[in-house]
């Protein structure tokens, strides 16, 4: 009791201890439920990966397939591994910067190559989610880890097709005023709803769309774009509306 009593003196109250008390053990019954979330969550993103690739595996081995066939699984499986393998690495940056190890490589960079790049891979997965680029004409240079933005963007592209399960345009828009670039990714998506919205960016922080409970995730990648995004000297933001879409957007100092 002593440790809320210090405390609410600190806050400047006459007598709320019974208050913070209340207010201390949601966050830690709060934050259990988070880390049962997370546990679950994070076996089923390595369960359904490595189902795929022992599936189509033992598929391949069981019997011949034609050319066009065997290309097809292959590349399933692949892709399946790279879903495992980005999802070890999310947990290794994460694990790294909070041993402070994890090191930025900065290097004079147009953000208009990281978008194209990042575009290519995503576009033309799906007919459902066509994205629409808006770029200045002239070079958008600043100076940034080119591996690591790409990283972030590729994030934000990935859950605005994610969140958006009934299709619709993403827009990707890349701005420069005043010393600042921004990247902006926007959806027509499910949306976040208000009260969470402060919240995206927390680690293992997931909102329950009702009635897409099955789209799945760890809620780090937010988190890491956010860390990421700040140890360039950026901020991270999002707006959305629960129903019609969300924007997300990043900014990066400019470099002449
Ligand atoms: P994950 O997608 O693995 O759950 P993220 O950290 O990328 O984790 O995102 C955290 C949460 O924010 C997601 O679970 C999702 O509910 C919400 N979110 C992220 N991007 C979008 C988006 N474009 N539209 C709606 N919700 C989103």
């Amino acid at each position: 009791f002593t440790r809320y009593t210090r405390r609410v003196r600190i806050v400047g109250h006459d007598e709320p201890g019974r208050l913070v008390v209340i207010r201390e053990v949601t966050a830690e019954r709060q934050s259990e439920r988070a880390k049962e979330a997370f546990v679950a969550n994070v076996s089923h993103e390595v369960r359904t990966p490595l189902a795929g690739i022992i599936g189509f595996s033992e598929l391949l081995l069981g019997r011949e397939f034609t050319a066009e066939e065997r290309t097809r699984h292959l590349e399933t499986i692949h892709r399946e591994a790279q879903r495992l393998s980005s999802l070890v690495d999310d947990f290794l940056d994460l694990q790294g910067m909070d041993q402070a190890r994890f090191r930025i490589v900065p290097a004079k960079l147009d953000v208009r190559d990281v978008v194209r790049q990042q575009v290519s891979v995503y576009t033309g997965r799906d007919d459902e989610h066509p994205i629409r680029v808006r770029m200045p004409d002239a070079p958008v240079t600043t100076m940034a880890d080119e591996l690591r933005i790409g990283q972030v963007l590729g994030n934000l592209l990935s859950n605005a097709i994610k969140y958006s399960p009934d299709g619709g345009e993403v827009t990707v828009d890349v701005t420069t005023d005043d010393g600042i670039v921004r990247v902006e990714v926007a959806d027509r998506g499910l949306g976040i709803p208000p009260s969470h919205l402060a919240h995206v960016f927390e680690r293992f922080f997931r909102v329950e769309h009702e009635g897409h409970e099955r789209i799945g995730g760890t809620g780090l990648g937010l988190a890491l774009a956010r860390e990421l995004v700040e140890l360039h000297g950026g901020r991270i933001g999002v707006e959305s509306t629960e129903g019609e879409g969300s924007r997300f957007w990043f900014t990066l100092p400019a470099s002449g």
